[in-house]
């Protein structure tokens, strides 16, 4: 027989463990979870492969189980299934090595977390939950492929690991755990766990000879005999998450695809802890037996937020997981899915809306990029957007839906504003006209939504038009006249173009005003300021049109108007100096300039000349 030979593991793997080891103490338990759940997928890879044909397989006629044994006295617990086991290849890349970014991640989250273990799963890393409870790990497998012989890995998880040919495997997996303390080696405590966390496994599990786990999968069974606590701990186990999902869908098919699905949206949005683009994880089945796990194009991208499974019965079993990527078949299930998607959460969204805000909150961004890149769906996702206004309050939100109900009949447009708060918003000159109408605008707080809401151009037939460039008028009394005459006011629009010269497009006097002596307003077409700022900032400022000139308007009833217009007849000088200075109030008032000091010079020269005439 070959002697062993000793191998190091990877540095991040090293680091790895040393948390595993030393940092995680609660939920140790997790670790015969995540064994037997790889045990599980070893056991459906084989599946898999049984069913398409020609694949040669060692030990056919082995049926697929999972068992777990107990042993007090030895202190050990040992997981075996019959899956598609590992070569020596496959060993050193599975147990040695991190292919993958899980590791990096697992490793920021834990450091945060506290040193809990329940993570472990989510990072695929949970073969190494093992050496939270075990000094020495020993990995008997054998590969379902005829050449290979079987191997044994073995490792404390400090020094390294090493590997050696074994002889008299059968086919797949025996992984033995020799354990710190007997905890984990007494039945009643195995089978307890066992029955928490993988009672939704698909193949039996046998612990010391008996079976312990519920086999039926959950989704072939009628909803009326389901309990919500089953769903719960379905979705637990599918999700590998912490808490209870925010809503569920459990529902069947039979036309124009026969379908049978459970699927999940999570309380919380991963990207939004980790930065980071999650996968889809729909599993997808074909009368039980696992075709493809986080089934690609099963969805559109933009509900990668989805947990679940969907068993479709049309699919052909012997289908491979490339040719399912772009079948015809697959597309059709994407939409027949993605529409009964919408539908449900329209439903959840008028069943309760506060619950439906808190779900905006977190899947909301997924929503938006369905809005703003598929155009197949995005009539019914426009339905499902929510968004801050001048009528909800505080953190309320709003649909577009309901805000038509609430548009009086003289407005024809539903109007927004790009602000970074609610202050802000209603501080914006752009909001006065509105605020003075009593019509509602809608608020939009993040960065997103202007580029949404600029895509869907259209709600129901009516315009979305971004506040600043709407065409709004005070509605005053035909009798009430402004305090400027508009020979005046356009006389003093003349003066100003001339002080202020190549730095504005044209000055003209406004009737949208009512708080504010002047605005500028943003030519039409131009880039939003916000990201022309974000332009600047990346060093793109020939891209951003950064030179792009605003409209000045005035307002011919402010009293600082009025008095300027009669200014610029007796000291030119003076009035000069005023309009320009009004000109730059109204560029920061929306956030166009970048440094106010450029203009405490000819402040405090107004100031001087102020106190001087006193
Ligand atoms: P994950 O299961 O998320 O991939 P793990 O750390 O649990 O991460 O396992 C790492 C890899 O080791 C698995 O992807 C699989 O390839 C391999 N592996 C683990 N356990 C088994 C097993 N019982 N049979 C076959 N392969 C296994
Ligand atoms: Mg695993």
């Amino acid at each position: 027989m070959a002697t062993a030979e000793k191998h190091a593991f990877q540095a991040e793997i090293a680091q790895l463990l040393e948390i595993v080891i030393h940092s995680l103490y609660t939920d140790k338990e997790i670790f015969v979870r995540e064994l037997v759940s790889n045990a599980a997928d070893a056991n459906e890879k084989l599946q898999f492969l049984q069913q398409s044909a020609g694949t040669e397989i060692f030990q056919p006629e082995t049926a697929l189980t999972i068992r777990v044994l107990t042993d007090e006295s030895a202190k050990t617990i040992t997981i075996v299934d019959t899956g598609i086991g590992m070569t020596q290849a496959e060993l050193v890349e599975n147990l040695g090595t991190i292919a993958h970014s899980g590791s990096k991640a697992f490793l920021e989250q834990i450091k945060q977390a506290q040193g809990d273990a329940r993570l472990i799963g989510q990072f695929g890393v949970g073969f190494y939950s093992a050496f939270m409870v075990a000094d020495q790990v020993e990995v008997f497998t054998r590969s379902y492929k005829t050449g290979e012989g079987g191997w044994i890995w073995k490792s404390d998880g400090k020094t390294g690991y090493e590997m050696e040919p074994a002889s008299d495997l059968d086919r797949g997996t025996r992984i033995v755990l020799h354990l710190r303390d007997t905890e984990f080696a007494g039945e009643s405590r195995v089978e307890g766990i066992i029955k928490h966390y993988s009672n939704f496994v698909s193949f039996p599990i046998e612990l010391n000879g008996k079976v312990v786990n519920t086999v039926q999968p959950l989704w072939t069974k009628n909803r009326s005999e389901i309990s919500e606590d089953e769903y719960t701990e379905f979705y637990k186990y599918l999700a590998h998450d912490l808490e209870a999902p925010r809503y569920r869908l459990h529902f069947n098919a039979d036309a124009p695809l026969s379908i049978k699905a459970i699927l999940f949206a999570p309380e919380k949005n991963s990207e939004l802890l980790t930065m980071s683009r999650q996968e889809g994880e729909v599993h997808l089945y074909c009368k039980r037996v696992l075709i493809t796990p986080k089934a690609k194009g099963l969805f559109p991208e933009w509900l990668r937020f989805l947990k679940g499974v969907v068993d479709s019965e049309d699919l052909p079993l012997n289908i491979s997981r490339e040719t399912m990527q772009d079948s015809a078949l697959l597309r059709k299930l994407n939409d027949v899915l993605s529409k009964r998607v919408l539908k449900w959460l329209d439903e959840e969204a008028k069943a309760d809306p506060e619950k439906y805000a808190q779900f905006f909150a977190q899947h909301g961004h997924c929503l938006k990029e369905g809005v703003a890149t598929d155009w197949s769906h995005r009539e019914a996702l426009a339905k499902l957007l929510r968004f801050n206004s001048s009528h909800t309050e505080g953190e309320k939100v709003t649909s577009l839906a309901d805000y038509l109900t609430r548009m009086p009949e003289a407005q024809k447009e539903v109007y927004f504003l790009s602000a970074a708060s609610r202050e802000a918003a209603e501080a914006s000159p752009d909001y006065e006209v509105f605020r003075a109408r009593g019509w509602e605008v809608l608020y939009l707080l993040d960065p997103r939504d202007e580029f949404v809401l600029e895509h869907l151009h259209t709600f129901e037939g009516k315009p979305l038009v971004a506040a600043g460039k709407a065409d709004v008028k005070l509605d005053r009394p035909e009798d009430q006249a402004m305090k400027l005459s508009k020979e005046a006011a356009e006389k003093l629009s003349g003066f100003l173009k001339e002080v202020l010269g190549d730095r504005v497009g044209s000055v003209r006097s406004s009737e949208r005003l009512v708080g504010s002596p002047a605005a500028v307003r943003e030519a039409d077409g131009a880039m939003p300021a916000r990201m022309r700022r974000m332009m600047k900032l990346m060093g793109k400022e020939e891209l951003g049109g950064l030179d792009m000139k605003p409209d000045f308007e005035i307002n011919p009833d402010h009293p600082i108007v009025v008095s300027l217009e009669r200014l610029s007849t007796q000291d030119e000088g003076l009035a000069k100096q005023v309009g320009a200075q009004l000109f730059e109030n109204a560029m920061v008032a929306s956030g166009l300039v970048e440094d106010p000091r450029m203009m405490l010079g000819r402040l405090n020269e107004l100031l001087e000349k102020l106190l001087a005439a006193r």
